[in-house]
Order: C-alpha cells, then structure tokens, then sequence
C-alpha cells in the first residue's frame, strides 16, 4: 500500500521519457470498458496509458501549427506542474499552503502594473475569471445589466444568466470590432465589457471607452499578454478598466488550467466576492473552493524567460500572422478579411465554392473556420512560437484544386 505512495524511480523516469518523447511505437491496447475490480501496477498503468494519450494528440508546437488559441508548453511548466501534484497544497488553507499563497501574491503583484491594475488573483481560466469579475461588479457597482459586442466570448452570455444580469449586446463592425456610436446613452447601471483581442477575428473594441459605465471589465483572455511586449500599446486604454481577465494558458504558454483576473481597487473587490466559513481560517475569494497552486509554473516560466524572453515569443507570433497576411493579399485566390492586429488571422478563397476543398488539401491542424455574419472564414491564431510562416504560407502556395 505505502509503495503507492512512494515512487518507483525507474518507472518515474520512464514516464518522464515518455513525456519528452511524444508519441510510442506501441499500439493502444484496449482499456476495460468497466472500473477494474484490481489494478496493474503504476509501471504497467503508465505503459498502457500512454499510447492512448499521446499517439493521436496534436502538435501544438510543429512548424505547421496555426488554428487555436492553445500554445506549446515550456517544459519547466511540466516539471513544476509535477510539484504541485506532489504536494498537493490547497491555496484555501493558509497552513497547507504558505509559501504557495505566497508565491500566487507575488506572481500577482509582478503582472498586474501591466495592466494598470493593483491586484488580483488566478482562476483555472478566463470563463471563470470573467464571472469573477462581473460577480464584483454586481455587488460592488449595483449593475443590472452587462453590455458587451455581438462578438464577445460566450463566456460573457454565462456569467450574465448565472448572475441574473440581463444581457444588451451591441453591434461589431467588419473587423469584429464594437461600434461605439451603437453604445446606449445611460451605462450607469451597466457593466461595459470590452473584449482586447475577441476569439474569431482578434480584434480589439474601442477600449478608451473605459470608465464610460458603472464597471468597466476588460476580457483580454487571448491578447492581454501584448502589454508585456513592445505592442502594449495596441491595447491602451485597458488600464483605466475596473477589471481585467487574461488566460494564462494562451499567450502566457501555460498548461491548462491557468488564468488571472486583476482588480482596479483590489481591496473593494476582494471583499465584495468573499465569504467566510466555520472551518476557514482566513475569508475564502472568489469562486473557487480547494484549487492549487497554479502560479508556480508560471513563475518558473517568469524566471526563466524574463519580460524581455516572453515578449520576444509573442512579437514572434504577432510577425508570423503579419507574414501570413501579406502572404493572402498577394494570392490572387484569396481574400483577407482585415489586417491582423493580436495574431489572429481570417481569410478565405474568393471563390467561396471552393472553400471546403481548400480546408481538406491544408495539413490538419493548420487553420479553423469561424462564421462571421453568417460566411465561413479559415482562421489562423498564432500561439505557437515555433510556428514558421514560410512552411505556413507554402503549404497555402501547394494548395492545386
Ligand atoms: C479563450 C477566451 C475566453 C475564455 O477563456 P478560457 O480560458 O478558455 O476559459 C474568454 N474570452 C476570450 C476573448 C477568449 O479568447
């Protein structure tokens, strides 16, 4: 029974090669289609295992890899996120978790200046992080309604039914982004939500509009990362919001699941979603019960790459979508629906007949399709550092129908 519990160092170490190495030669063999009466040992588990996790999981890191929002993963987010399964600290219990609540404090204090915030904290992703937020806007602001652009994440149409908060939703232009003028005249009672780097087009709505209503909360879930970069400005205005949402496991190349939300005034909103309990110690924040301690990967990420190190790797995918663009608009074939602003790229073939046969003769794994007014565009996101925008619009090039 203690063995369990005890490592078996050479089946570690096998795991930790398989982990490296991708995927085996082995074939899956079939898993029981019921819960096993006994099991094998962890040795044969992790044999048997692994074939089906990793022989037909993409590569999110191959030159070719272009369609999601889901980057590679730096492997000393794989050897920390292995302490954290070792130890196994609650953040809602101070006495099992000092030094990660600690740490979560620090990486907070170290990211949230960026985003003209004072604080925060981190949520498994930013669905969850966007809930948070409009949670302290409810009950710090009195808001009754959230108004965000047709373009929003649906995660913006969950936390307004979840909260009771009825939802307006305004129109977007060619770009994907939210027209101004269409804005109502009393946000007084709103929260405004402005989407830095939406999840079709990448686009980025008018964020100096911020300060406009009751609450202003900014999802930048996918481009809030550009404020670390010689970018940020492209997303100016955001730091005058009362909120910010930005997933970790995006552009911050971190394992899911990983997000922060940050706070204009910290200590209000802090106090506004937090509740105490017999059995706590301390006040329990935000939404999440027991939850671990996801800032560790991304310090180690932190420390290791420096501001400058991450900002090098996102100003690379913002040149690769700028490669591919300019690439579409010198193909006579193709149409670019607008230049990409936040490294998501939307184009088509103009023969809008053909654009089945284009998306089968493109490698697997190169785009996605988003539907934008009722038309299907591809749609290309660089998160991938390792991305090539050569290999990239060569295999555009090789496309003979
Ligand atoms: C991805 C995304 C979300 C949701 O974030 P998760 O981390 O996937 O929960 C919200 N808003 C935008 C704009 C996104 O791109």
């Amino acid at each position: 029974m203690e063995s369990d519990f005890q490592p078996d160092l050479e089946a570690l170490t096998r795991a930790i090669s398989l982990m490296c190495e991708g995927p085996t030669a082995a074939r899956p063999q079939a898993l029981p289609k019921a819960l096993p009466e006994l099991g094998v040992t962890s040795a044969q588990a992790i044999e048997w295992l692994a074939p089906h996790v990793f022989n037909s999981a993409a590569d999110l890191g191959s030159a070719l890899a272009a369609a999601h929002m889901d980057p590679p993963t730096p492997w000393i987010t794989w050897a920390t996120t292995q302490w954290n399964a070792r130890l196994n600290q609650n953040l809602l219990h101070p006495a099992t978790a000092p030094a990660a609540r600690q740490l979560e404090q620090r990486l907070v204090s170290w990211l949230a200046p960026y985003f003209g915030m004072t604080g925060g904290h981190m949520t498994p992703g930013s669905t969850l992080a966007n809930l948070t937020a409009l949670w302290a806007a409810r009950d710090c602001a009195g808001v009754t309604e959230v108004v965000a652009s047709e373009m929003a994440h649906l995660s913006i149409s969950k936390a307004a039914h979840i909260l009771g908060l009825k939802l307006r939703k305004i129109p977007t232009n060619r770009m994907g982004a939210m027209v101004e003028g269409a804005l109502p005249s009393d946000l007084s009672r709103s929260a405004l939500v402005l989407t830095a780097g939406t999840t079709s087009t990448g686009a980025v709505d008018p964020l100096a509009l911020s300060g406009l209503a009751a609450w202003t909360h900014i999802d930048a879930a996918w481009a809030g990362p550009l404020r670390l970069t010689r970018m940020s400005d492209r997303l100016d205005g955001l730091e005058q919001a009362d909120s910010v949402a930005v997933s970790a496991h995006k552009w911050l190349f971190q394992p899911k699941e990983s997000a922060l939300i940050f706070f204009k005034d910290v200590d209000k909103a802090h106090a506004a979603i937090s509740l105490g309990g017999a059995y706590l110690a301390v006040p329990n924040i935000g939404i999440l019960g027991s939850h671990g301690a996801m800032a560790v990967p991304l310090l180690a990420t932190l420390m290791a790459w420096g501001r400058e190190g991450l900002a090098s790797k996102i100003e690379h995918c913002i040149h690769v979508a700028e490669s591919l663009a300019n690439h579409v608009n010198h193909d006579d074939r193709l149409e670019l629906l607008t230049w990409p602003v936040t490294g998501v790229v939307n184009w088509r073939p103009r023969d809008t007949h053909s654009l089945d046969a284009w998306h089968q003769s493109l490698p697997a794994g190169m785009v996605s399709t988003t539907t934008l007014r009722g038309e299907t565009w591809f749609r290309n996101v660089i998160a991938n550092p390792s991305a090539n925008a050569s290999a990239i619009t060569q295999a555009i090039t090789d496309v003979q129908l």
